[in-house]
């Protein structure tokens, strides 16, 4: 089995540079709106460095010809895993060098969720049992854990070089070079800026996966990550000539209506229970197997459920419990500010953002409600209102 990426990798490191003066291609993006992502080293631990940049570049431009390249995002990939992915493939290959292989891929069913079935670059996409597997470079995209990778693990071990990009702030830093930021929305803000130190200029095709890893992960520009900046790269986008209206009803409002009926049986079981996490209040519901089947429903239509309940008023934590098999749970966890629910999601196996956090849950769906309130009801007072962080959906 090859090294880890790490080892093997020959970057020079490049000179520390003051904020917004990272190296950038003309042309790759007007004036004044320049992606910012470099820091000095050690200026801010959450966010990638020059040296970080740096090396993610050289690990693109010196790929000898014929390299293969493998890109992966995580298991049950959303708009921002896939967008990120599919956005930074597509922005490869128009490159144009001359790679002997470009395949995308992630782990499970290789089944795209309806939504996202018309999103450019999908001719990328291979299943996993058919990825390459020993890439001469690996790319991962909006992972925070090699767990996340299900059974493309092994490819990540093989991988000469493997580069993570991400924006989860517990990103584990499981890769060769890391370019995570924190403090960015999505992962495809990564792809975005570090396409523009490539020198690769966004066309419709890039800019319509970039945008649905945006959109989705800001709730549609909703979230406390809608930075002026968030603007700004959405702006570049549409400029491309996309329409975000078109997108967006594909993406978000695109549902069978047996999906509806299966949402009225749902949403009238969700409880309230105000006295939880010190007063800061749950609100919980549970969608199983039977529940798909009886409405003929795909579990993908479940994904925006957790939206309809998480609006409750009286609830700071908000939480979806999704069958996904015999006593196995996909559960889903929001939190409007004074509870940290990537704290709950972690100490029950999982992962995610303070503001939006998930993990597998087992037994039954009242065992896994009753694990999530007696985790809340231990933090701080019963309630943890510390630390910043993204508040994305994935
Ligand atoms: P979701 O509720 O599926 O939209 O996920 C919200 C956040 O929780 C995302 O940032 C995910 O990365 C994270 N997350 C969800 N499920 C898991 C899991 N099983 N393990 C680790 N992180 C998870
Ligand atoms: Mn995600
Ligand atoms: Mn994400």
């Amino acid at each position: 089995m090859r090294g880890r990426p790490s080892a093997r990798v020959k970057v020079a490191p490049a000179p520390a540079r003051p904020r917004g003066q990272a190296p950038l291609p003309d042309g790759a993006h007007p004036e004044g709106v320049l992606p910012d992502g470099a820091e000095p080293d050690g200026a801010r631990p959450d966010r990638p460095t020059a040296d970080d940049w740096a090396a993610a570049v050289a690990a693109v431009t010196e790929l000898p010809e014929g390299a293969r390249v493998l890109l992966v995002c995580h298991v049950n990939p959303d708009g921002d895993a896939l967008g990120s992915m599919l956005g930074f493939g597509l922005g490869l290959r128009r490159m144009g060098r001359p790679l002997g292989e470009l395949q995308a891929t992630f782990p499970g069913p290789p089944v795209v969720p309806q939504p996202f079935r018309d999103l450019p670059g999908l001719d990328l996409l291979v299943p996993a049992s058919a990825a390459m597997t020993d890439p001469d470079l690996l790319i991962c995209f909006d992972a925070a854990s090699e767990s996340r990778l299900g059974e493309l693990i092994d490819r990540l071990t093989r991988a000469r070089v493997a580069l993570v990009l991400d924006h989860h702030a517990s990103n584990t830093r499981f890769g060769g070079i890391h370019l995570i930021d924190a403090t960015a929305a999505a992962t495809g803000v990564v792809a975005e800026q570090l396409l523009a130190r490539l020198g690769v200029t966004l066309d419709a095709g890039i800019a319509e996966c970039l945008y649905v890893a945006l959109a989705t992960d800001t709730g549609s520009f909703r979230f406390d990550m809608t930075t002026p900046a968030v603007h700004e790269m959405a702006a570049r986008l549409i400029a491309t000539g996309i329409k975000p209206g078109d997108i967006s009803r594909r993406i978000f409002d695109n549902r069978p209506f047996g999906s509806v009926r299966l949402y009225g049986d749902v949403l009238s079981r969700a409880r309230l229970e105000p006295a939880v996490a010190g007063g800061a209040g749950l609100v919980w519901t549970y969608a199983t197997l039977a529940d798909l089947t009886r409405h003929d429903q795909e579990p993908y239509v479940l994904e925006p459920l957790i939206d309809s309940v998480r609006c409750a008023t009286e609830a700071d934590v908000s939480c979806v419990v999704k069958q996904t098999g015999e006593g196995e749970w996909a559960v889903s966890m929001r939190s409007k500010g004074a509870v940290d629910v990537a704290r709950v999601a972690v100490a029950l196996g999982g992962g995610g953002h303070r503001l939006a956090a998930g993990f597998t849950g087992r037994g039954t769906e009242q065992d896994v409600i009753a694990a999530i309130r007696a985790e809340l009801n231990a933090g701080p007072d019963g309630r943890d209102s510390g630390g910043r962080g993204a508040d994305g959906r994935g």
